[in-house]
């Protein structure tokens, strides 16, 4: 590895990511795809998306395909860095985020950003959320970080359930609490972002948070 092709793979795949071509959480194509459309070997392709793995810009899920978790480098240092932490310690920074998104995004969210919000909630009543069921609290958290409208917040929330992804993977977390009550708590939050309620939907943040990922054994 490290041939000059091997380094130019990486960087049209980290440019794409970059532009945006394809959305944070978002799939990428398959390996067949991509070693088709740059012209190179799946071994090329498949070394360059370990090499952006390890920058936390993509993810591999074993089964599901790859996604992208970062437009940036700094998801994967976050990660790593979380990762030398206790798993309370690491719920707790993420409590905090939840809270601050949660109360950021009833003051910025536009109608526009409520119906991606409600639609994300109406994703997950009908099952057809995504194919990450059981190893993310769902795609309605990552719109709701992305309704507070702070890269920073996202960026440190990302890397943060990157590392709680993996206490998931080791069964040392669980998504806490069933799907009754996961709605009843989302439709709360999203009906307080949509009607400007700073204080509830902050308060109802920090109530579900400790609730729909927390200890196996807590
Ligand atoms: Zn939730």
């Amino acid at each position: 590895m490290g041939s000059e092709r091997a380094r130019e793979t990486v960087r049209r795949l980290q440019a794409d990511i970059t532009s945006g071509r394809w959305p944070v959480n978002g799939r990428i194509p398959t390996e067949v795809e991509l070693a088709q459309e740059l012209g190179v070997g799946r071994s090329t392709v498949r070394e360059a998306v370990r090499s952006l793995a390890h920058l936390g810009m993509l993810e591999p899920a074993p089964g599901r395909g790859t996604f992208v978790r970062s437009l940036n480098p700094v998801r994967g240092v976050v990660a790593d860095f979380a990762a030398d932490h206790a798993w309370e310690d690491i719920l707790d920074v993420r409590r905090a985020l939840e809270i601050e998104a949660a109360q950021l995004a009833s003051v910025r969210a536009d109608a526009d950003g409520v119906s991606r919000l409600q639609a994300a909630h109406e994703a997950d009543l009908a099952g057809t959320d995504d194919a990450e069921r059981g190893r993310t609290p769902g795609q309605f958290h990552a719109v709701l970080v992305d309704l507070a409208g702070n890269l920073l917040l996202a960026e440190l929330y990302s890397g943060l359930m990157s590392a709680l992804r993996q206490g998931i993977d080791q069964g040392a977390l669980r998504i806490g609490q069933g799907a009754d009550q996961r709605h009843e708590e989302h439709a709360g939050l999203l009906a307080a972002i949509r009607d400007g309620e700073r204080d509830e939907a902050g308060r109802l943040a920090a109530a579900h948070a400790c609730r729909d990922l927390s200890l196996t054994d807590g």
